[in-house]
C-alpha cells in the first residue's frame, strides 16, 4: 500500500467488541491477567505498552517501511535512547550542524561516556578518515538544521556497512512521506513528532524505527519501556490522527516551501536562500535523488545583519514569531538568538517554518515586511 492508503489505515487496530471505526482513548494504565497468567489482551502495564502507543508504532513503522517503531515522550529522549544504548567509551561521528538539543546532550549529559567528532557528513573522504576502532555509530541529520544540508544517506550507509556501523538518521525536517532512510540503507530512522508528523503544534513526541528488529533494537525497547520517557496515550491518539493527513499536509508544504523560497531568491533584501528544491542549493542533486519533495523548511540571510533580520521577524504579521517547525501555521525566528552565544549559525539567518495558509497571503506579508525599509 501506498503511504497515503497506510497513514489512514494502519493505525486502526480494531476493537470487535465495541466496533469504533476511529479507536478510542485507552487510558487504562493496567491491563486484566488471564486464569493462566497470560495477558490475551496483548498488553500489561501503559508504560509497556498500551493500545494507542500500539497504533502509533504501528502506523510509523509501516510509513518508514521498518520492522518496528518505538514512540517516545519528545524527540529529545528518542534521540537520548539511541545514545543510551552505547557502552562508555563508544565513538561516535555526528554532523557538525546536529540539531543543536542533540549536540547538547553529547557535549553535557554524555560527555563523560562517550566521545563524539561534529563533522561534515557532506565530505564523504571526512567521514572514513574519522572512523576509529570504537567507533559504534554514524548518526546523520538530512535536511538539517538550520542549514538544509543535504547528506548522501546511500553513500555514508555503504561506508557504515564496510565498517559494521549503525547508521541512524534524524529525518524530522523530511517527515515519513518525503524520505524513507531506511531504505536507503540507515538502521534507524529518528522524528521529532512535535513537528510534521503531529503538525498542528499541539502535541510533543518522538519516535525512532528500526529497520531489523535485532540485539540493538532490544536495548532500545528495554530503555523504552524501563526508562519510562513514553507518550500518554492521548498523545499517541493525537498523533495517529494527524498522521492520517500527513501526505496531503506534505504536499501543501513542500508547494508553498518552494514557491517562497523562488520569491525570496529573487528579493533585492534576501542575500542567500537556503532550500533542497533550488537548483543552486548545493545538496539539491542528492536532494532529488533521495526525496520525493523538498519540505517546507527554509532558512535565509538577509542584509543588514542581525538588526534587521530581528526587524524582518517582528515586521511579518503571517508568520508567529516562535521556534519549532512543521505546523499547519507559519513559523519564524531569528535562530541564533534561540540557539545562544556559542552558536555558529550566522547572526543574520532567519529560519521559517512554511505552514498551509495560501502562498499569496504568505508572500504579501513577506512583501511588506521586507519593503519597510525602503520607505
Ligand atoms: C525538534 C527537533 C528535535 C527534538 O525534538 P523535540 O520533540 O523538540 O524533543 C530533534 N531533531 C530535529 C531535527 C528537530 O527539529
Amino acid at each position: 500500500m501506498r503511504a497515503e492508503t497506510l497513514a489512514i489505515h494502519a493505525g486502526n487496530l480494531y476493537n470487535i467488541s465495541t466496533q469504533d471505526v476511529t479507536p478510542p482513548i485507552n487510558l487504562s494504565t493496567t491491563f486484566l491477567r488471564n486464569e493462566d497468567g497470560g495477558y490475551s489482551g496483548g498488553h500489561m502495564y501503559s508504560r509497556v505498552s498500551n493500545p494507542n502507543r500500539s497504533a502509533l508504532e504501528n502506523t510509523i513503522a509501516e510509513l518508514e517501511k521498518g520492522a518496528d517503531a518505538c514512540a517516545f515522550s519528545s524527540g529529545n529522549t528518542a534521540g537520548m535512547s539511541v545514545f543510551q544504548a552505547f557502552k562508555p567509551g563508544s565513538h561516535i561521528i555526528a554532523p557538525d550542524d546536529m540539531y543543536w538539543g542533540f549536540k547538547r546532550q553529547l557535549q553535557t549529559i554524555f560527555a563523560d561516556t562517550l566521545s563524539i567528532d561534529f563533522i561534515d557528513l557532506t565530505d564523504i573522504e571526512l567521514i572514513k578518515q574519522h572512523i576509529k576502532p570504537n567507533t559504534v555509530m554514524i548518526w546523520t541529520e538530512t535536511p538539517s538544521n538550520p542549514l538544509l544540508k543535504i547528506t548522501d544517506v546511500a553513500a555514508i550507509a555503504e561506508i557504515s556497512k564496510a565498517n559494521g556501523l549503525i547508521l541512524a538518521c534524524d529525518s524530522t525536517f523530511a517527515s515519513p512521506c518525503l524520505q524513507n532512510p531506511i531504505a536507503l540503507g540507515a538502521d534507524i530512522v529518528m522524528h521529532s513528532s512535535t513537528k510534521y508528523i503531529g503538525g498542528h503544534s499541539d502535541v510533543l513526541g518522538g519516535v525512532l524505527i528500526t529497520a531489523e528488529k535485532n540485539e540493538f533494537w532490544e536495548k532500545i525497547r528495554n530503555i523504552q519501556q524501563i526508562g519510562g520517557a513514553v507518550p500518554s496515550p492521548f498523545d499517541c491518539f493525537l498523533l495517529v490522527r494527524s498522521i492520517k493527513t500527513l501526505s496531503y499536509r506534505m504536499r501543501g508544504h513542500c508547494e508553498n516551501g518552494m514557491a517562497l523560497a523562488l520569491y525570496l531568491q529573487n528579493h533585492p533584501a534576501v542575500e542567500t536562500v537556503y532550500y533542497p528544491g533550488l537548483p543552486t542549493h548545493p545538496g539539491h542533486e542528492i536532494a532529488r535523488k533521495q526525496m520525493s519533495g523538498f519540505g517546507g523548511m527554509l532558512s535565509i540571510l538577509v542584509r543588514g545583519g542581525a538588526a534587521e533580520a530581528r526587524r524582518i521577524v517582528n515586521q511579518v504579521k503571517l508568520f508567529a514569531q516562535a521556534t519549532s517547525l512543521g505546523g499547519v501555521e507559519s513559523l519564524i525566528e531569528h535562530r541564533a538568538s534561540v540557539e545562544g552565544p556559542d552558536t555558529k549559525t550566522p547572526q543574520n539567518l532567519i529560519r521559517i517554518s512554511v505552514g498551509l495558509e495560501h502562498i499569496d497571503d504568505l508572500i504579501a506579508d513577506f512583501e511588506q515586511a521586507l519593503a519597510v525599509k525602503q520607505l
